[in-house]
């Protein structure tokens, strides 16, 4: 009796969803209702592994108490002042997070595509002001990008689902292929291109890792052109690829630096553009703007959340732990070559790739099998299966999740 009335709970809060709310998402069939660390519980009080992290917000694991004590006191005390006028958390954050980043400015924002919007002003901003770009300032992204859902996001998008009737787009974007360096320097030849914008590791496009010299090299080629190098590490950045930013890994420093989701460990909104003095202050007062950007609460949060990013020594957890979770998968695809084409990531950003040449939905059974034996992951393009779990994770929990994954895997062998 017990348990039908459960289940009718989950049915309850899908069906709520459903009829309420609009349909831009696709979620597996489970509903949470606790999270701790790695883990969060749904209403049937099963517990799970997460291996999305919130779209790698969650960085710092679920409900982390120094964040949450920060949130709440500062919750208790000041919420938002808007910057109409000052308050006594703003500043010594933007110190924090400056030098932290090593950029002399910061601004906050609350979203991710909201920084990435923000970037593309300031780049334009300053491709007119300082480079004197007389004509439309350009702006070049490459193909496969996600930066988000605005309407200056999808239209440096190339994937249908996310530009289809929404037009009509934003101009001044030149869209050229990734990890294709000469096609960079072929762009970058016109003379009024301000920016580069792209994800050192592409995320929602199935986590596609660029060859070691792609980064490095494009770099080069917009130092020559004054072309100021854009990087979104929206879902790359804060420890998940095992070093603090992505582009660490590739040994580059962005002009302009996109950071938001793990920036709170998943507790509250908040992103932020960094850059130095030459470029942030291309914006001037009244130019750019949020009602929430920069409250205090926000400040507090992700202070605290830093702070337990550079404590617990996250990004070299995410690197170790990487490392066996790229070790125990390429066996398991080494078991199951004609299940699993390729196993790639950086840090605790990873993804197994599904032969799905039938283009049927083996991925998303992989899913929701994987869901029933207490790992949640969810299908990136079809056929993708991103692996990424808060960076607090243990070796233990890693070998018992992998153990739980291989297991999973082997149900679809079609051997
Ligand atoms: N940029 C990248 C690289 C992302 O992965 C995302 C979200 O997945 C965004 C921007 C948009 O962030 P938000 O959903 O917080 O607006």
């Amino acid at each position: 009796m017990k348990s039908n009335v459960m289940i009718n709970s989950v049915t309850h809060f899908m069906a709520l969803e459903s009829e309420y709310g609009a349909h831009n998402y696709h979620p597996l069939p489970v509903v949470l209702e606790r999270g701790k660390g790695v883990y969060v519980w749904d209403v049937q009080g099963k517990k799970y592994y997460d291996y999305l992290s919130a779209y790698s917000a969650v960085n710092q694991g679920h409900c982390h108490p120094a964040i949450i004590n920060a949130l709440v006191e500062q919750a208790q005390t000041l919420t938002l002042t808007s910057r109409a006028f000052y308050n006594d958390k703003l500043g010594a954050y933007e110190k924090f997070i400056t030098k932290l980043f090593g950029y002399d400015k910061v601004l906050p924002m609350n979203t991710g595509v909201e920084a990435v919007e923000t970037a593309f002003k300031l780049a334009r901003k300053w491709g007119y002001e300082k480079k004197k770009i007389k004509d439309t300032a350009k702006i070049i992204v490459v193909e496969g990008n996600f930066h988000g859902r605005t309407m200056t996001a999808i239209s440096a998008s190339n994937d249908p689902s996310s530009y289809n009737n929404f037009g009509p787009f934003v101009p001044g974007i030149i869209r050229v292929p990734y990890n294709d360096v000469q096609a960079l320097e072929t762009a970058l030849q016109d003379e009024t291109v301000c920016g580069f914008l792209f994800e050192p590791i592409q995320g929602e496009a199935g986590v596609v890792v660029p060859d070691a010299h792609y980064l490095p090299q494009a770099f080069q080629l917009c130092k020559n052109k004054n072309v100021l190098f854009i990087a979104d590490e929206v879902q790359t950045g804060i420890a998940r690829t095992g070093k603090m930013l992505c582009c660490d890994n590739f040994g580059v420093r962005p002009d302009i630096l996109i950071l938001g989701k793990a920036l709170s460990g998943g507790v509250y909104p908040v992103s932020c553009v960094l850059a130095d003095d030459a470029i942030m202050l291309s914006i001037k007062p009244g130019q750019h703007g949020s009602t929430y950007g920069g409250n205090p609460l926000a400040c507090a949060v992700a202070t605290a959340a830093m702070q337990v990013v550079i404590d617990e020594n996250l990004a070299v957890n995410a690197m170790r732990m990487g490392q066996i979770f790229r070790q125990r998968m390429n066996e398991v695809k080494n078991n199951f070559p004609d299940l699993i084409t390729t196993v790639r990531g950086m840090g605790l950003l990873n993804a197994v790739v599904i032969n799905d040449t039938e283009q049927s939905d083996t991925a998303w059974q992989i899913c929701l099998k994987l869901m029933e034996n207490g790992i949640l992951a969810k299908p990136t393009h079809g056929n993708i299966i991103r692996f990424a779990p808060p960076l607090v994770i243990t070796e233990t929990q890693m070998h018992e999740s992998c153990g739980q994954i291989e297991k999973t895997f082997a149900r679809f062998d079609k051997r």
